[in-house]
């Protein structure tokens, strides 16, 4: 019988991570179902227990619920722990045991996808939410030279930087002048079609990763490009989180290029 997994969030209809399990599915030989389930705000925990119950093997889970899930999981991966947010459930016996997979997949993304080794490199990631929380400690595990974080609403990012010691927090209206090998946009700004305040920011042979994905470039990727800048959308990062999550359910790992080229396709 067909192993049963979902991902778990509200809004879900525009995840794409059915398709990508169901691809690394198929390129490996696994009988596995993957649905999407919306949970409702006020019952992540029910919403899990109900697809447990109903013979889910576990989850993965998007906005805005990944705080919840590493509160409602037994035990956790040490980047979890570090991150105090997971992305991915495993249902056991007796246990719910979480992990995150964000943080690994966007390295993944940048340092074997796009070739841009994050060691010794000066690296400044923007925005302060979730999807920060999950990557700040696999990028300090790369050995940057620097890691700045900057967001917003600073006391957030400031809240951020207490879990990480070492990590350097900038306002991000001031970014002017300081010099980055590497800019990580974690913001949803461009998820809005809004603009980050970047004077200065960008220049020739650095890298400008957005999180987000799309048909087409976003804002910020556009105006990194125009400056010299090498950008990339977040799509590479979204597989490469997938395919350790499917290697951590099924002991398979999916080489991951061939659905990063057929997702690239569909958007
Ligand atoms: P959250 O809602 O948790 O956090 C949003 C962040 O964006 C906050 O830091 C917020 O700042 C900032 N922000 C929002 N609007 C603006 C703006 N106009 N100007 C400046 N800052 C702004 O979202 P997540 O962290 O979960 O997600 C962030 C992005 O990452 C989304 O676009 C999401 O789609 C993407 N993502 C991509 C993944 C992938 O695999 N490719 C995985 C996970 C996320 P403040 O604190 O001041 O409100």
């Amino acid at each position: 019988m067909a192993a049963r997994y979902a991902v778990i969030g509200h809004p879900v209809a525009h995840s794409r991570s059915p398709e990508i399990h169901l691809l690394f599915a198929r390129q490996t030989g696994q009988a596995i179902e993957y649905v999407r389930l919306l949970a409702p705000l006020n019952a992540f925990a029910a919403t899990v227990a109900d697809f447990r119950a109903q013979g889910g093997k576990g989850a993965n889970v998007t906005v805005p619920f990944k705080e919840e899930a590493f509160r409602i999981a037994s035990q956790c991966s040490p980047r979890a722990q570090a991150a105090r947010a997971a992305n991915f459930l495993r249902f056991e016996r007796q246990t719910i045991y979480c992990d995150n997979t964000d943080g690994i997949g966007l390295v993944r993304d940048i340092r074997d996808n796009l070739g841009v080794p994050l060691e010794g490199k000066r690296v400044l990631v923007i925005g302060a939410g979730g999807a920060a929380r999950g990557v700040i400690g696999p990028l300090s595990d790369e050995k940057p030279a620097a890691l700045a974080l900057a967001n917003r609403t600073e006391a957030r990012a400031r809240t951020l930087a207490g879990l990480f010691p070492g990590l350097k927090v900038l306002p991000l209206d001031r970014l002017k002048g300081e010099r980055f090998d590497i800019v990580i946009n974690a913001t949803s700004a461009s998820l809005a079609g809004e603009t980050l305040p970047l004077e200065g920011l960008f220049s020739e042979g650095m890298l400008a990763y957005d999180m987000m994905y799309g048909k087409e470039p976003t804002a910020f990727m556009s105006r990194a490009a125009a400056e010299g800048a090498r950008a990339a959308d977040g799509l590479g990062m979204l597989i490469e989180q997938a395919a350790e999550s499917f290697f951590l359910w099924l002991g398979a790992r999916p080489r991951t290029l061939p659905v990063l080229e057929a997702l690239r396709k569909e958007l």
